[in-house]
């Protein structure tokens, strides 16, 4: 099937939420890890989720994963709904999704050689007759740059480098033949100088094998050479989404905008040209009322403190849940103490 056939997500999730209970609270208090996240994921492409520590990008992959049973929600794949009632999905399920954890040292058995974890999802998913698994071990490190494979498989873990481990982290999944890959900050506890070969690896495993890859991390550059698309999340909510090179070439929300300002660039001589009111990120447990930034948005407005902002269409499938982007004339309430005036449309 060519791309241009393809009408269905591999994945497709609507109004996924994850709401923890906190113990001891009764089940009168809960973290809101995850709220109303939709998303699809389509064969060939990647979409990154991109956000700081405790956004919920990781608990979303964990949901998608079916690891985690959300509190609300629905699921799709191929088309088919998936039920999310039980806590952990199918055998056919946990196959055709697979999850690429963040790291890669813990995620390996260090008694087990990487033969032993090639070969191991091969026999419980029937992926190679007992006769044929070296032969299939081999080609998968092959297929991952391991090569020659010989001198891998007998390896054990320890004996590899991070980003050996992590080929091998793939090959385990790519073992099951799966349809969707779900990759949580894959290269975050690398060396910088063999990210981009995990990510080149990641990418033309995409390509080839038509695989719809979820790309899980906090860092917009990486997003931006990978991906496609890319969802920003702040505080369990997706505040931002659209065609990759838009939303980092021209971000329409103040928080992904502050996130682009805050990222390494060896041309900038002086401090970072946006800064925030000041403040942390907000409690989960009791998120804030209207845009859970504005606490820290240095453009929020009064309507910002009270009322949620729609996610608004800002044009080239490029969306804001932002007040800054809505056509009410809220745009016009008063500034928050230490604001500024939002930016000018160009
Ligand atoms: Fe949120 Fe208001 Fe800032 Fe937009 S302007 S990000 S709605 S606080």
């Amino acid at each position: 099937m060519t791309a241009t056939e393809v009408t269905t997500p591999a994945l497709r999730a609507t109004g996924l939420t994850q709401h923890y209970p906190i113990r001891g609270a009764g089940g009168k208090k809960v973290v809101h890890a995850v709220d109303d996240v939709s998303l699809e994921l389509w064969p060939g492409q990647v979409t990154a989720v991109v956000g700081e520590s405790g956004s919920g990008k990781s608990t979303l992959a964990r949901i998608l994963a079916r690891l985690v049973a959300p509190t609300a929600g629905q699921l799709w794949l191929d088309g088919a709904e998936v039920p999310l009632s039980t806590r952990r999905g199918s055998r056919g399920y946990r196959s055709t999704v697979q999850l690429i954890l963040q790291d890669p040292f813990s995620s390996l058995n260090p008694v087990h050689t990487v033969g032993y974890h090639l070969a191991r999802p091969l026999r419980i998913h029937r992926m190679a007759e007992r006769s044929a698994t070296d032969k299939a071990v081999a080609a998968l490190l092959e297929r991952v740059k391991l090569t020659p494979p010989s001198q891998y498989a007998g390896k054990l873990p320890h004996e590899l480098s991070g980003g050996q481990l992590q080929r091998v982290a793939i090959a385990r999944c790519l073992a099951v033949q799966p349809r969707v890959l779900l990759a949580d900050e894959p290269v975050s506890m690398l060396d910088v100088s063999i990210r981009l070969g995990v990510l080149n690896l990641l990418e033309e495993i995409c390509q080839e094998e038509r695989l719809a890859v979820l790309y899980v991390t906090h860092d917009l550059a990486s997003a931006r050479y990978l991906a496609t698309s890319i969802m920003v999340m702040y505080a369990g909510q997706v505040v931002e989404s659209g065609p990759a090179l838009d939303v980092v070439d021209r971000p329409a929300h103040p928080y992904t905008q502050l996130l682009l300002s805050a990222a390494a660039d060896p041309e900038r001589t002086g401090p970072a040209v946006l800064t925030t009111r000041g403040g942390a990120p907000p409690s989960l447990i009791d998120p804030p009322t209207g845009c859970r930034f504005h606490l820290r948005c240095p453009h929020a407005m009064a309507v910002c403190s009270t009322d949620a902002p729609p996610s608004v269409d800002v044009g080239g499938g490029q969306h804001a849940a932002c007040w800054l982007h809505a056509e009410s004339g809220t745009r016009a309430g008063s500034a928050l103490p230490g604001a500024r005036p939002p930016p000018q449309a160009s």
